[in-house]
């Protein structure tokens, strides 16, 4: 018997860890519901409690989840299953690289090996390189090379005859109550397998052609939400850019080109761990960031969504209330947090880290760098996003800030807790203090 250790990787389909373990003969497969989970938002466990419950049904019940460390929830499920070899999709941050590392010394020290294929990219982080051998720093060019790279086509799905049952310790029920399933929103994060696949086509056949006009418009929502199926794994975007490589349209490249974001910055941070909490390209001296009670208090206001700025409220609502935010209100949520509040963009990001439905480490802590300017291929500290101007143009009729903001057009809504104008220029100035040799 062999062992698929399921991951970020929560699917059947196009699924090459547990299609190689599977190839060796009947399967096993286990889950670790490890102790950090517990840092998450109760809806975001509870989704991956759903995601989980899926999959298992899809396993005829035989996926084990269990609680612990993975090194000894997959070492004893090894052990169980009296499987010689584990199989499992590679991870690229550093807490994947350091829970791979622990999982490979545990099977180790019984005789057992962990063998790894694929990962959560089309392709693998640290494989698209320029001619000289090293990493890209910038987008542009490593979108093309990623391009002319190409991945595999998609693989077929798993069989879900060849599981052989292990025994759970979560109760995915418990764990799935958690979540806030009243939200009307909620029932749009789908999490079965097959509807996530059904939903990817549909978006194809009907909404891409208006990705290119519509996907800054927060109002009218037409995006395609699979960052959340993606940051699971119940979706590999090798499968999603097989079906829009069917199309010859500009939207069609355009959203390519996004999930060539997402894959540029799994590759940033594999070359740099560093990067998830330190600034790629420090802009400002360390102490102008603000602290103490009056940056609690600014901050306070900015994740209840009470700054008075009607779209960095109504995407900080939109987040409390939902686990999702549209693109465009996380850049200006962002930029607010650190260009008009002076605070450090780690702070900002860690509460996405607790809150987002779609949370992928590379890419929270990597756009956080862009938007903040301190990455190595970010939006120019310089360039400081006015809030009521994008709100004007990327919400021009108001609707999704009155849809977050009840008492947005009466007395009872804060004005603005500052003069955009004026933390401008000190953010500016702070720039010129951290261009200054020292
Ligand atoms: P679509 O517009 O339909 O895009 C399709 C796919 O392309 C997305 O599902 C995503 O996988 C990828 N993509 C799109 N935009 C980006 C981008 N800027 N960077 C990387 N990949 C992108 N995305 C996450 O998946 N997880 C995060 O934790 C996350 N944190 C973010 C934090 C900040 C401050 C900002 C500015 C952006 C963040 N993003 C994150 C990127 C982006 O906002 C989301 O991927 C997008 O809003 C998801 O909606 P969608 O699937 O409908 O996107």
């Amino acid at each position: 018997m062999t062992l698929w250790w399921a991951r970020r990787d929560l699917r059947l389909a196009d699924n090459p860890a547990l299609l190689q373990a599977q190839a060796d003969g009947p399967t096993a497969a286990a889950f670790a519901w490890t102790p950090a989970l517990h840092l998450w938002s109760g809806r975001r466990r509870a989704h991956l409690a759903r995601v989980l419950w899926s999959l298992r049904e899809d396993t005829g019940g035989a996926l084990a989840i269990r609680r612990g460390a993975a090194a000894d929830v997959i070492a004893a499920a090894a052990r169980e299953a009296d499987a010689p070899v584990v199989w499992a999709a590679r991870e690229h941050t550093p807490s994947g690289v350091r829970e791979q590392d622990a999982v490979q010394r545990a099977l180790h020290a019984e005789g057992r090996e962990l063998r790894f294929v694929g990962s959560p990219y089309a392709i693998a982080p640290g494989r698209v390189l320029k001619t000289d051998g090293t990493p890209y720093q910038v987008f542009t060019p490593f979108s093309r090379a990623w391009r002319e790279h190409g991945w595999r086509s998609p693989a077929g799905a798993a069989d879900p005859q060849r599981f052989r049952p292990l025994d759970s310790d979560v109760d995915l029920d418990q764990q799935a109550a958690h979540g806030d399933t009243a939200d009307p929103l909620e029932s749009r994060h789908e999490f079965r397998e097959s509807q996530v696949l059904a939903d990817l086509h549909s978006f194809v056949d009907s909404d891409l052609p208006r990705y290119a006009a519509e996907r800054d418009r927060p109002d009218l929502d037409s995006t395609s939400h699979l960052s959340v199926p993606l940051a699971y794994g119940q979706l590999h975007p090798r499968t999603v850019l097989a079906l829009t490589g069917q199309v010859r349209t500009d939207a069609a490249r355009m959203f390519e080109s996004e999930i060539a974001w997402r894959e540029f910055h799994g590759d940033v941070l594999h070359h740099h761990p560093s990067a998830q909490r330190e600034s790629l390209t420090p802009v400002m001296p360390e102490d102008a960031w603000a602290t103490g009670r009056e940056a609690d208090a600014s901050f306070l206001a900015w994740r209840r969504g009470e700054t008075g700025f009607s779209l960095v409220d109504a995407g900080m609502r939109q987040l409390a209330a939902t686990g999702i935010m549209h693109n465009r209100v996380r850049m200006v949520t962002a930029s607010f947090l650190v260009k008009d509040l002076h605070l450090p963009w780690q702070r900002g990001a860690d509460h996405f880290r607790r809150s987002l439905l779609d949370y992928d480490h590379a890419q929270n802590q990597l756009n956080w760098q862009w938007v903040a300017g301190t990455g190595r291929d970010a939006a120019p500290f310089f360039r400081v996003f006015n809030p009521d101007v994008q709100a004007d143009r990327f919400d021009p009729d108001r609707r999704y800030r009155q849809r977050w903001i009840p008492e947005l057009d009466t007395p009872g809504y804060p004005m603005p807790m500052l003069d955009h104008r004026v933390e401008r220029e000190v953010a500016l100035a702070h720039l010129r203090q951290g261009k200054r040799p020292s």
